[in-house]
């Protein structure tokens, strides 16, 4: 797919993606109002952005800070929901929280901590959900599926810090059944961690351009949508890469 940048063009692929995700929810006996649609918009400028926003989208999520703050500015007048869901480093914590009302990429202690810090001066607390590396790839971001209790057990000693469900990206192949692992995994540690007793709820953040259908049937809450409404990126596929990026 090409970069979209026609504003009729934007809103028709919204549509097609939202008669998916309604689709996608009748066939397997879900409720569409249980699924969330977030624009995923790195590398999208601000006015494409407003486009989608004004046909009535609510909810956005960035893989950099920069590009929250840079793209402010041109969305101010709207009411948006802004999530984080890239790479998030100690350093970028302060300003992340001018911008973002949730964090979906918390993977690390260190950054809760740093959050904990931040906020508790603010007097505010923050949403959370844990990234998990379901695909079991270096070069991906999370935190081990093997350590999200020991994890989930820290973070009850960070009082700001809200925790409202798992996210993954899963594992991107050229087969996009080799996606379904992951998103089933991500699903089981959920109701692993319920049983603990640590949350009463939690959400699953999962399911992207290619694979939303899929990962509501596995029981995402939130679907993270770019490609499918937007067109390509000016720099494919850089999200995967984010380490090189920063
Ligand atoms: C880019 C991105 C998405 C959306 O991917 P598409 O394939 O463009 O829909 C979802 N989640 C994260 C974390 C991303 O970086």
């Amino acid at each position: 797919m090409h970069i979209i940048n026609e504003p009729s063009t934007i809103i028709t692929h919204l549509h097609t993606v939202k008669e998916r995700i309604h689709q996608a929810c009748l066939q397997c006996n879900r409720d569409p109002q249980e699924v969330r649609l977030l624009l995923a918009t790195k590398t999208v400028p601000a006015e494409r952005i407003r486009v989608a926003i004004e046909a009535g989208e609510t909810l956005m999520g960035e893989n950099k800070v920069q590009e929250l703050r840079d793209k402010a500015p041109g969305l101010a007048d709207l009411t948006i929901e802004k999530h984080f869901i890239g790479h998030l480093q100690s350093n970028k914590v302060k300003d992340v929280l001018k911008y973002a009302t949730c964090i979906q990429s918390l993977d690390r202690v260190e950054i809760a901590r740093e959050l904990e810090k931040r906020l508790q001066a603010m007097g505010k607390p923050l949403d959370v959900y844990i990234q998990v590396n379901t695909s079991a790839e270096e070069s991906k971001f999370g935190i081990a599926p093997a350590d999200i209790f020991t994890f989930a057990k820290q973070l009850q000693s960070f009082d700001t810090l809200r925790v409202k469900g798992l996210m993954t990206i899963g594992l991107l192949d050229a087969d996009p059944l080799k996606m379904k692992p992951s998103l089933r995994l991500l699903r089981r540690l959920r109701n692993e961690l319920l049983q603990t007793g640590i949350y009463t709820a939690l959400g699953l953040s999962m399911g992207m351009s290619g694979d939303l259908e899929m990962a509501i049937a596995e029981g995402a809450t939130m679907v993270r949508v770019g490609t499918a409404i937007f067109g390509n990126r000016v720099v494919p596929g850089y999200v995967w890469n984010e380490q090189a990026n920063q």
